[in-house]
């Protein structure tokens, strides 16, 4: 199968967008994912899945640690800056909890240890226990059919 015809399907499931931040020696690190889901209320557990190309992969190996920051409309500029798609350096400033950086402002910042992990193919899947959140009022940044978008709520007329 052709892999076009693979990503054009696989965009066609709305997601919310993410950035994985992790923390090696006291330097943040943070790339882009979309591959998140919710695994477990009891424990709590959450999946992400990481290619084998992306630096990140290395470093949660290292650190066996990740926080999971869900992005707010107005942050589609960090998706892109975390995606490697926004060339210039930037300096970054994170907030830190429990010494993990996690993305201010996002919607929800879910720090997690890793509990198990799984490769697959080409990508590695991380099941994370919870161990601190924070949360945030407001709308999410979507990614459908490869492009940005917002929730538009459809109001009684
Ligand atoms: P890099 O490519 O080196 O880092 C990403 C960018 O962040 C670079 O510009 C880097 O300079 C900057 N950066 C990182 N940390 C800091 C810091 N502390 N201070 C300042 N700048 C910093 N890939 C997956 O494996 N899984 C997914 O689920 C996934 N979903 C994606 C969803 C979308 C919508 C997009 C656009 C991409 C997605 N990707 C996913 C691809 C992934 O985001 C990129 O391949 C990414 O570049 C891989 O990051 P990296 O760890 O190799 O680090
Ligand atoms: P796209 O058309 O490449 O992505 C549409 C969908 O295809 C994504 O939401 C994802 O579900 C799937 N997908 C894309 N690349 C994948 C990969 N390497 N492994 C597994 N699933 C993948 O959208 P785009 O805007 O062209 O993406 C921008 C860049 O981000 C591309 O380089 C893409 O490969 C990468 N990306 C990677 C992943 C991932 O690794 N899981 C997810 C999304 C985007």
């Amino acid at each position: 199968m052709d892999d076009r015809a693979f990503r054009t399907a696989m965009g066609k499931f709305a997601t919310g967008i993410t950035v994985i931040t992790t923390n090696i020696a006291g330097e943040a690190h943070g790339m882009t994912a979309n591959a998140f889901m919710s695994v477990s209320l009891n424990p709590k557990l959450v999946l992400v899945s990481i290619g084998e190309k992306a630096k990140m992969l290395d470093k949660i190996n290292q650190t066996g640690k990740f926080a999971v920051n869900i992005l707010s409309e107005q942050q589609q500029d960090y998706s892109m800056y975390f995606a490697g798609q926004i060339k210039d350096e930037r300096s970054i400033e994170f907030d830190w909890i429990s010494e993990m950086p996690v993305i201010q402002d996002a919607l929800a910042n879910i720090v997690c240890t890793v509990h198990s992990k799984h490769i697959a193919g080409d990508h590695t899947l991380f099941i994370g226990e919870v161990t601190d959140i924070v949360i945030r009022d407001g709308e999410p940044l979507t990614f459908f059919e490869g492009k940005y978008g917002k929730i538009v709520t459809n109001q009684p007329t």
